[in-house]
Formats: structure tokens, sequence, C-alpha cells
């Protein structure tokens, strides 16, 4: 027996089953011979056996013929053999793990309509595009939720729903849970998250939301319908999903003391704010405009100034039409979100709410065109003029001050701080108005956010632990990347190395605590390349902060600075400025040209401003981390100003007018007030999540497209084998295979396999107990080796490495 020997305490006993001896009745002195597989047990008080295990000892010993031929299956399975690929529950069974026998199994599964599998630790979701009703039913959660062992089950996101539920209660010290759900745009993310949360709202719905409250008002109701919500302002038509997140979101169910669900808190990320005012070819804006342009009534289309028919610059490819496009269902879930104050109330039934996006829909069709004299401001373009009169009537702004703010900047110059007026050039009036618009859409994605939070977070005394279910952009590599697929792949970077280093050390604890000695296989360590991006002094997050102007420069200061690191790429090849980081996913070339400028765009006025917008964490989420700074964006002053004259409602709220708050023009020269760069705050964001993840036990969903047309029934294998390779799926399966890939509690081993016992006392010295049939200390043999002949051929023919090593003495 060449494997490893290791001992364990009491009540703990792993079995492995490694390469195999022969079968054979020559085992050495203490090993147990008997015909079959050799497996390696240990336990407590008993060093190290080898046994061959018996299957087909039925009659004989105290097992059953069905419960062997159950052992026999286990062990067929775990060793990957004869199962059908299709079969194999869990991607750690599939022999060898390579990227492609995964890829095959996964094929196979899909092929099956089996779309959940384990991969280890980490549960594996094949998108179907297909609806599949049966796998989501109510009646199907109550059976994961009521399973002795939900992991007995078919793999599924409800056994992760479920696992996670028990660890909250099961502990005797209660730890906050939470479940990762990753993967590229369009491979079901929200999806999942979505399911999961109905899943909770089913198995931790609390009885007296039941008594007290109509359905519509339940918690639980509520915490749903602020899905809807979200989605209808932060979600968009892309080219790769119709109905994708362009922001990143952490939503903390809360749970009491009897594990009900009495609340929840939301926190979002990296909302894509610059598609409010442009959009890519083929793409859309958010959806919440294409509901108030498609859903509105004859009397609001009066109202909103929205004719049938109009078109809207920043409304492209209306014809397209979506299941998503429907005002009346964010309408809904926006009432029964259950909020009293009347102001808001009076925004959440629509009407307000929609005349202000009306008007950003009008502010959008403002142009401008060059000026004839140099030093006056830009004309308004002819068709423009009414754009301007509807927008600046819709958002109840003055509309001089309007074209004023578009078209002129103040300028605090000189000791008295003399206030000079400039004119803008076309691009930077465009650029104007694109702020303006964002600046709204984002304090009012912000604000809608804090009144979810306002409505559904649970009073603080009144929960005690939470899951967190985290949907964020999976890992992105384009043929041209820049500050955006940077925060992103950081923060790919940062989960990953969270996941390695929990696995490992919940593992290695694991193992320390009951007496295994165990070394594992090198893994992956990405500390570098995350050394690279944010370590210190220097790294790229550092040279990006700093005021590094030109793009080449920001280039040589990084090459030169951080040559050192093996996570640098060469970047020989490229015309363009450009370096390219080695993440754990692959090489990423970033593009320097307006990468320092979008870094600064915090502020919003820098011309093709970044999409990025962090939020702080609601006050009710609870974190080691409460003390994190409160960063809002750094607003310009005249942007803001016009806005604070709105009489609208709803920009009333968002633009307060707050004596405290003075804004001050921008001054001139060089000598600018430090602001919170893009990467800065986002860094200090992610920090933050992680310290939150940290203090939870984690679970991981990886999602997976197999094909990006979103067609059912079919599965690409280059589209696939990329997405395995991201999210270092091959890496994970390794490590949980390096482990011990079965773990079987004392008490379930000795009910499966306590035949062996009977094998055990025939061969140990001093021990002699009777065969049960013939009542003799010795068994025999013959007639079990008849018996078990067709069994062992059976492993014979699953295990070709067997036979090899059978013919070998
Ligand atoms: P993004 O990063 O762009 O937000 P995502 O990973 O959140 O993408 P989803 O919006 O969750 O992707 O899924 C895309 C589409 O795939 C869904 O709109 C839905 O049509 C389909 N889909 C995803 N998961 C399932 C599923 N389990 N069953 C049926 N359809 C699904
Ligand atoms: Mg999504």
């Amino acid at each position: 027996a060449s494997e490893q020997r290791f001992r364990a305490p009491p009540g703990s006993l792993r079995f492995r089953a490694g390469r195999f001896r022969a079968p054979g009745r020559g085992a050495a002195p203490g090993e147990l011979a008997v015909d079959g597989v050799l497996v390696f047990l240990s336990f407590h008080g008993c060093r190290f056996y080898g046994v061959q295990l018996a299957f087909g000892v039925n009659g004989h010993g105290p097992g059953s013929e069905a419960q062997d031929r159950e052992s026999l299956r286990d062990l067929q399975e775990f060793l990957g053999g004869e199962a059908p690929l299709h079969q194999l529950d869990d991607l750690t069974k599939v022999n060898p793990v390579t990227l492609e026998t995964v890829l095959r199994c996964l094929q196979a599964r899909y092929g099956a309509d089996i779309f959940y599998t384990n991969a280890g630790c980490t549960l594996v979701a094949l998108n179907p595009f297909k609806p599949v009703p049966q796998l989501y039913s109510t009646e199907l959660m109550r059976e994961y939720h009521t399973a002795p062992q939900p992991q007995k089950l078919k793999p599924h996101v409800f056994t992760v729903g479920e696992q996670t539920y028990r660890n909250v209660r099961s502990l005797i010290e209660p730890v906050n849970q939470s479940i990762v759900v990753s993967g590229e745009s369009g491979a079901g993310k929200t999806w999942t998250s979505r399911c999961l949360m109905k899943f909770y709202a089913i198995v931790a719905a609390s009885p007296t939301s039941w008594e007290s409250h109509k359905i519509a008002e339940r918690i639980e109701q509520r915490i749903l319908n602020s899905n809807p919500v979200m989605e209808a302002f932060g979600n968009a038509c892309t080219l790769r999903n119709n109905n994708s997140s362009r922001f990143g979101k952490f939503i903390q169910l809360q749970l009491n003391r009897a594990q009900q669900m009495t609340g929840a808190a939301v926190q979002t990320y990296l909302l894509e704010k610059t598609r409010v005012a442009c959009q890519a070819s083929n793409e859309r804006n958010f959806h919440i405009f294409y509901q108030i342009c498609k859903g509105a009534s004859v009397d609001e289309r009066l109202q909103w100034h929205l004719p049938e028919g109009a078109t809207f610059s920043w409304l492209p490819n209306p014809e397209k039409t979506l299941e998503e496009d429907c005002f009346d269902v964010t309408r809904e879930a926006m009432l029964h979100l259950g909020i009293d104050t009347p102001t808001q109330n009076n925004i959440f039934k629509g009407l307000v709410l929609a005349q202000a996006l009306a008007g950003l829909l009008h502010l959008g069709n403002i142009c401008f065109a060059d000026s004839e004299d140099e030093g006056q401001p830009c004309q308004l373009k002819d068709e423009a003029t009414c754009s301007i009169q509807t927008s600046a009537l819709l958002l109840q702004i003055p509309e001089d001050t309007l074209l004023e703010t578009l078209r002129i900047r103040t300028i605090r110059a000189g000791r008295q701080q003399q206030v000079f007026r400039k004119p803008c050039s076309r691009a930077e009036c465009d650029t104007r108005r694109d702020c303006l618009a964002k600046l709204v859409y984002a304090r009012l994605f912000d604000w809608l956010v804090s009144v979810i939070n306002s409505s559904i977070c649970a009073d603080p005394d009144s929960w005690t632990t939470f899951i967190g279910l985290l949907d964020v952009y999976g890992f992105e590599s384009f043929p041209d990347n820049s500050l955006e697929q940077l925060c992103i792949n950081y923060a790919n970077e940062k989960l990953q190395q969270h996941f390695v280093a929990h696995y490992l050390r919940a593992q290695q604890e694991e193992y320390a605590a009951e007496g295994l000695e165990w070394s594992f296989v090198n893994y992956q360590d990405n500390q570098t390349c995350l050394d690279l991006i944010e370590g210190s002094p220097i790294s790229i997050c550092s040279l990006i902060n700093e005021e590094c102007r030109l793009n080449p420069q920001l280039q040589t200061r990084i090459e030169s600075a951080l040559a050192g690191s093996p996570c640098l790429g060469h970047n020989r090849l490229s015309p363009e400025p450009s370096f390219v980081v080695v993440h754990y996913a692959g090489p990423v070339r970033y593009h320097t040209a307006g990468l320092v400028e979008k870094n600064k765009a915090s502020t919003g006025l820098q011309p093709g401003g970044l999409m990025l917008h962090t939020q702080e964490l609601p006050s009710c989420i609870r974190s080691p981390s409460d003390i994190f700074p409160e960063s809002r964006d750094p607003v310009p002053p005249e942007l803001t100003r016009l806005l604070q004259q709105s009489q609208d409602p709803l920009l009333m709220v968002l633009f307060p007018t707050n004596p405290e708050e003075k804004t001050q023009e921008e001054p001139a020269g060089q000598s600018r007030a430090p602001v919170l760069t893009v990467v800065s705050k986002f860094k200090a964001s992610l920090e933050q999540l992680l310290q939150v993840l940290h203090s939870t036990t984690p679970h991981y969903i990886r999602c997976i497209k197999p094909n990006s047309q979103g067609q059912a029934q079919t599965f690409l294998q280059e589209e696939v084998l990329s997405q395995l390779e991201a999210c270092g799926l091959v890496e994970t399966i390794h490590i949980s295979a390096a482990g011990f890939p079965i773990r079987v509690s004392h008490q379930n081993f000795v009910e499966r396999y306590k035949l062996l016992r009977r094998f055990h006392s025939r061969t140990s010295p001093g021990t002699h107990d009777p065969h049960p049939a013939t009542g003799r200390s010795e068994w025999p043999v013959h007639t079990k080796e008849a018996m078990l002949q067709p069994l062992v051929q059976d492993i014979l023919h699953t295990l070709p490495g067997l036979t090899q090593a059978a013919a070998t003495p």
C-alpha cells in the first residue's frame, strides 16, 4: 500500500480509495484480505487498515444485498468509472480531472437536461435558456428544505440555499453565511440570486408576517418586489444579455433567532451610469425609459410629452420588444414596497418619476452647433430649442438657467475669488449635458436603493444573523479594456483569492482538528497579481492615482516601476499605449488611453466620465467595518445648483438645498482640492465587501452560459471552455479533489460498511467472531469467492488500472 498513513481522532472516520492492489487473499499481516478493492481506512484507536472491500458477502455478513450493491455503486461512481458521464453529480469524480473531461461531463449533463453539477464545494449552474418550471416549483423547494440530507438530492441551487440556511441554524454560535454567484454576462447570476431569494421567502417566511399582513405587504414579498424595481432602473438590454444588470449587488437577508427572515438590506456596486447618455450600437438604455414610453396611457403621454412615435437619441432600438418592458410590473412592485411617507408614495406611484425621466429623454435631444464667434456660447441647433423647453418644463427648472449651465462654465480665480464665465466648446456642452443626466440618474438610483432599504430593512434588534447574496460581474476581457474592466477584474481577483484562501483554510483546519497529516498540492496563489494591482507603495492603482496625465507615460511608469512583478505581462506587440496584467483567469491588455481621466471622473466633468458608481453600505448592514467613510461623488457645482432650483418633487428630494453643503466654484489653475478617485473609492468599497465576506461562511455558485446566442439545447464547447478557464473551475476541482473527496460521518460509515467488521475479526489475531451462518470463526472463503466473482468482474471492468495491477505481482 503506497498510500499515505494517517490517523484520526474519535468520532471521525474517512476512507480513501486510491490506486488499487490486485484482488487476492495474500494481504500483508495486519491487513484484511477480502476479494475486492483496496480501500484505506482510518479511525481513532486503529492505526491503519488496508482493507480490500468485499462486496457481495451478503447472506454471510450482516449487510443485505441491497446494501452491498449500493456500496458498489458508490464506489463506482466515486471512481468515475462506469457511471455514464451525465450521472456524475460531482465534477471531482471525473477521471482524470482536466478541462476536457469536465467539459464533456457538463455537456453530457446539459444534453440530458441536467443543469446543476457540483464541483467540490462549488455549484456549477448551466443556463438552460428555456423555462424549466418543474425545476423551481415551490414543492421542490420544500423537498430540499425538508430532506434529511439535501446534499444527497440532485445538485441544485436549492441545495446550496438549504445548506446555507442549515449552517446558520446548526451551529451553537450562529455564523453569517454568504453565497457568491459569479459568471459572465448572461450566464444566469441574477436569475440564480432571484431564485435563492424566492427559496428563502418560502422556507424562512415568518409566521407573524403571514398572520398580520396582507400577502402583498409581507416582508418576504416586499423583499422580492425590490427585484423588479432595481432591475427596471439598473438593467438594460446589451449585446450579451437582454436583461443585463449594469450594477453589482449584495443583498443581506436578515434572520431572527428563529431563522425567519425579518428584513433585508441591499448594497449596489458599479452602476454603469454612462449608459443613460451613451449606448453602444445595438444596445439599449435602462429598461425604465422604454417602460414609460411604452406603458404610458394617453393622458400620461400628454403629461410627460411622450407622443406616440416620438424619437429620442437616448432611446435607441425601441422597436425591440422585451418582457422587461412592462411599466405596470415596476409600478406594482414600487407600490407594494410598502412605502409610507407621502412624498415617496407620490413619487412611487410612478407619475413624478416618469416625468423626470421623460425630462432626461428630452435633454438628450438637445444638440449644439459650433459657435461662429470664438468667445461666444455655442448655438442650439434648430430642433433643440423645443427639446430644451420641454426638458426644462419636465424637470421643472428655469429654461434659461439650464441653457446657461450647459453652455457656460464659471471659474473662480484670483485672490478675490472673482467669478469668470467661460463659454464651452461644442464638445464641452455635450459633455455637460451628458453629465447632468448621469448626475440625476445616479442620484435617482441611489435614492431608490435607499428607499428600498428603508422599506425592507429590519429593525437592528429584530435580527441576529444574515445570509448575503452577491451578484457581481464576472471576469471580463475584451479587445479594448479600460478602467471598468480593470476594476471588475480586480474585484474578481479578490473574490478568487478569498475563495481559495477560505476553502484551503477551512480544509486545513478541519484536517488539523482531526489530527490528519496532509500536504496540499500547489494551488495558484494570486497574491502576486493582487500586489501588482493594489499593493503598496507602488502598484497599478497607485500609479493611476498619481497624475500621470499622458497615456504613454502611464505605460512607461507601470512598466518600469513594476517590472519585477511576474504578473505584468509582456507588452511588445501593441502599437497603442497599454499594459498587460496576467490575471488568474488569463492575461488582459488594458489600454491606457483615457484611463487617468476616467479615474478622476468622479467629479463627473471629464469627457468620457467613467461608468462606475459606488454607493455607501446602508447603515443597517452591520459589519466589522461600520466605520467606512462616506463617499459620495463630488459633484460639479453649477450642475448641482441648477438641479437644486428644481420644483419637481423628485428632484427636490434628490438635490435638497442644504445651507451647510456649500457648493464651490471650480477653482482655476492647478490648485484643485483632492478628490477621491474612482479607483480609490472602488478599492475601499471592495475591501469593505471582502470584510463582510470574511465574516461569513461563503458558498459559491458559478454560472455558465452554454452559448452566447441564448439558445436552448445548444452547448458550444469553445465558449464554455473559455468560461471554465476564466472561473478557474479545474483548479477548484483539483483543490477539492486533493483533500478527501468523500466525507462520511462515523455513524453512517458504520451503518453502511459494518459487514467489514466480520472480516476484520476473521483476520485480526485475538478476535474470533463466529460466522453468523455457520457459527465458525473462520469464514468459508470459497463460498464467498463464488458469490463475489460477478462483482469483482464488475469492478475490474470499471477500473482499467486495476486490471493492469492485477497482472502485476
Ligand atoms: P448580467 O451579468 O448581464 O447581468 P446575468 O448573469 O445576471 O447577466 P441573467 O440575467 O441572470 O444573467 O440571465 C440571463 C437570461 O438567461 C435570463 O433572462 C433568463 O432568460 C435566462 N436564464 C438564466 N438562468 C435561467 C434558468 N435557471 N432557467 C431559465 N432561464 C434562465
Ligand atoms: Mg445580472
